[in-house]
């Protein structure tokens, strides 16, 4: 059926890869391009028994010029970013030079400024939009699958969403005492930011986990749970009709929590580049490369996740509370695609999204937030595809 440029070769790519060759109906041939070819080659081989074709390119993502090249030599239907969000408006720039659809799972974020949100990205709308085609923004889970729950909520049970609670569990172990799960550099970013929620319309500002919670999560049990910004509240708050409220809470664990506060107590998060022996170096940057890669954790991690929405609201002038959620499980995640559950929860929906995309079920012009398009077919195909969902009209609310 199409052809998908895959931008990116760690963590979350190799799963889309993998989905995609599953998928060979839909995607007839990838190609894979990163920044450092050898990993594309290295999934090429190991991939190319199937029936998808696969070709590898290397590609500096930060430089339009060269994405222009690469998107028109192989001349695909969609590209699927799946590199960093400081990639994100240089990959834009390139489909609008050569009208190509596009998708990715995280919002722009300035490479020297730790601040996200969609501001930057809903600019290109009426360009998408002349240009006569669609970027769906923030396929992953969360943001992604986080805002089709929602909007099959708002579709099948609600006439209005008041209360939204988004709830992030890793209950997984790796046995490091400190590693992330995906990207260091854009995972630390995210938690040691500021939290906040949104109420009446305004932002409200934390500081970093300031709110903590204590949830008994399905199939999990008690974890506790702090809230953080993220990108999905943004949108959604403005596209689900009746919000008052919209929280997202992520688990940590108290060896986490410590280990940051210590590499924040000594400099070791910050982004502001210093000198060291006559070279600048950014100590965060620093940090990534004596972690553990989030792609080789997948042998190791043990355990599950649990990502769902908590809704209250209204149909027909009656109170109702639903809750959707996901459980997945990492070992079987490697078991299936050598990965863990954090990229394994991610790469899936961004393959759905392009599927949806290359199928023409979410093809309309401009910039779209995943609530934005029908949510039926997406939640069909993550019963299909490996992460199937469950739902109760009876949750536990959290305070
Ligand atoms: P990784 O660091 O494992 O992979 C990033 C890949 O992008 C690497 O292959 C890297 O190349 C490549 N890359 C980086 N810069 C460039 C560039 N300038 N040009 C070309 N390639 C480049 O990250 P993850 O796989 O963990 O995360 C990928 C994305 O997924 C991120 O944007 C992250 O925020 C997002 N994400 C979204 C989630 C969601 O639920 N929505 C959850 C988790 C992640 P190299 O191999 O040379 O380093």
């Amino acid at each position: 059926m199409g052809k998908a440029l895959i931008i990116g070769c760690g963590g979350v790519a190799s799963v889309v890869i993998h989905k995609c060759c599953q998928n060979s109906e839909v995607f007839e041939e990838i190609m894979i391009a990163s920044r450092t070819k050898s990993k594309c080659d290295k999934l090429k081989e190991k991939l190319s028994g199937g029936k998808t074709k696969i070709s590898t390119a290397q590609v500096n993502a930060d430089n339009v010029d060269e994405l222009i090249a690469l998107i028109n030599s192989f001349k695909p239907d969609i590209v699927i970013n799946v590199a960093l969000p400081y990639q994100d408006l240089t990959i834009m720039d390139a489909c609008l030079a050569c009208k190509v659809d596009y998708l990715d799972t995280a919002n722009y974020e300035p490479e020297d400024t730790a601040k996200f949100e969609y501001s930057w990205q809903w600019a290109y709308r009426e360009r998408f939009e002349k240009a006569g085609i669609t970027a769906v923004l923030g396929c992953g889970f969360d943001p992604g699958v986080t805002g089709v729950f929602t909007a099959y909520a708002a579709k099948h049970y609600f006439d209005e969403i008041n209360y939204l609670d988004i709830l992030d569990c890793n209950a997984g172990d790796h046995g490091y005492p400190f590693a992330t799960n995906f990207n260091p550099e854009i995972n630390i970013r995210e938690v040691s930011a500021n939290g906040s929620y949104i109420e009446d319309g305004k932002w409200v500002e934390t500081k970093p986990m300031e709110i903590k919670r204590v949830y008994n999560f399905p199939e999990i049990g008690e974890k506790d749970m702090y809230l953080l910004h993220h990108e999905e509240l943004e949108s959604l708050a403005i596209n689900i009709k009746g919000i008052k409220r919209i929280r997202f809470f992520m688990t940590f664990g108290q060896s986490y929590l410590t280990h940051l506060k210590c590499l924040e107590n000594v400099g070791m998060t910050s982004i502001k580049p210093i000198n060291y022996n006559g070279m600048e170096i950014v100590p965060l940057q620093f940090l990534k490369a004596v972690l553990p890669d989030p792609a080789s954790l997948g042998p190791r991690t043990v355990g599950k996740t649990n990502i769902g929405c908590i809704m209250q609201g209204k149909k027909d002038g009656k109170d109702v509370k639903y809750y959707v959620y996901n459980v997945c499980d990492h070992q079987e995640c490697y078991k299936e695609v050598e990965s863990q559950a954090i990229s394994y929860t991610t790469g899936v929906p961004a393959m759905i999204g392009a599927m949806m995309v290359l199928t023409g079920k979410w093809k309309k012009p401009g910039v779209f937030n995943v609530e934005e398009f029908d949510p039926d077919p997406f939640m069909d195909a993550l019963n299909k595809w490996g992460l199937p969902w469950k739902e109760t009209f009876d949750p536990e609310l959290v305070d």
